[in-house]
């Protein structure tokens, strides 16, 4: 019997378990080692450690908790939850089942792109969501923006302070007045004939032809969390501007007593200093539960 099962071993989960384990609690980490920006090649913004390659931070994170002697970690999946009288089980896509007595969900999430030939390829390396996280690399060059969707919007018209922005409406939807008022002002140009395909990094091709080159193109992606385990255990999801994500109080708990939630899963729009510090929240109020009910 674990004190607390872990469903995901990144940086939010990791966060999680390092608390708890300098809390000498047994904790189980599951994790199937998909993390979200396995696509870029730097993760920026983190104070401290800013530039460093995602899979890099996320080794160190693992020898940080490792060090811990109450931690265990597994390799694989989780498939599936459930409330037990006593806590709740995990079972593993291998079969085999843990008991805990508290759960904290760091599942992360999965981006949905628009299906437009050469998008998805270039995720992470000429195609991004986040300017914070990669628009200063981009050195000021001209940028593009997809519209996946009206809150794209915002994305547009931040986007100027890190280039010149293209604003590819893209049938996504037409801008209000007032929203092509604010593009103007921010010196985004407007463009609404079709893509039909992005090459090079990052050349945007129109229906026309018609090809236009840019130092980067932002799209921001859907979002939905990684695995079904919160609905499963009955938690209630709350519906943000990139998709629904795991509802949960000041302390991460969800709405089902003794499940917590932390990171990309349990935010509206997440990083990795976010999902870090969520995570230590979540790892916090989880032991708080454990030692005062
Ligand atoms: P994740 O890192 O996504 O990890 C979730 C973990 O849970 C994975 O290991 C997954 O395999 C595991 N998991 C899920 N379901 C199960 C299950 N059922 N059983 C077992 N394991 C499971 N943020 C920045 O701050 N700076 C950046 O430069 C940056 N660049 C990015 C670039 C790209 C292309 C993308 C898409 C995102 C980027 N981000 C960046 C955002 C960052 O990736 C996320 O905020 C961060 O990874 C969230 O951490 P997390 O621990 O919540 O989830
Ligand atoms: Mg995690």
């Amino acid at each position: 019997m674990f004190d607390v099962l872990i469903v995901g071993g990144s940086y939010a989960g990791m966060s999680a378990a390092l608390q708890l384990g300098r809390a000498r609690r047994k904790v189980l980490v599951v994790d199937a080692g998909v993390r979200r920006n396995r696509f870029a090649a730097h993760a920026h913004g983190l104070l401290g450690r800013d530039g460093v390659e995602p899979a890099v931070l996320a080794a160190q994170g693992r020898r940080d908790v490792e060090a811990y002697p109450t931690v265990t970690w597994l390799e694989g999946e989780a498939a599936s939850a459930r409330k037990t009288s006593d806590g709740f089980a995990l079972r593993l896509a291998s079969g085999e089942e843990h008991h805990g007595r508290l759960v904290v969900l760091a599942l992360g999430v999965t981006d949905e792109l628009p299906d437009l030939p050469g998008l998805r390829e270039r995720w992470g390396k000429s195609v991004f969501h986040c300017p914070y996280c990669h628009g200063y690399e981009l050195g000021m060059g001209k940028l593009g923006c997809l519209a996946t969707s009206p809150m794209s919007i915002h994305q547009a018209a931040m986007l100027p302070d890190w280039g010149e922005t293209t604003y590819f409406t893209n049938g996504a939807h037409e801008p209000a007045p007032e929203e092509l008022a604010l593009l103007e002002r921010r010196g985004v140009h407007v463009e609404r004939e079709p893509v039909a395909k992005v090459g090079g990094a990052i050349d945007v091709t129109l229906a026309s032809g018609r090809t236009l080159s840019f130092a980067g193109l932002f799209a921001a992606s859907q979002t939905r969390p990684s695995s079904p385990l919160a609905e499963e255990l009955g938690c209630e999801l709350e519906q943000g501007p990139m998709g629904p994500f795991i509802k949960t109080d000041a302390m991460k708990e969800t709405t089902v007593p003794g499940v917590f939630a932390c990171g990309d899963a349990a935010i509206a729009a997440g990083a990795v200093p976010f999902a870090i510090g969520d995570g230590f929240r979540a790892g916090t109020a989880a032991h708080r539960s454990l030692m005062f009910g």
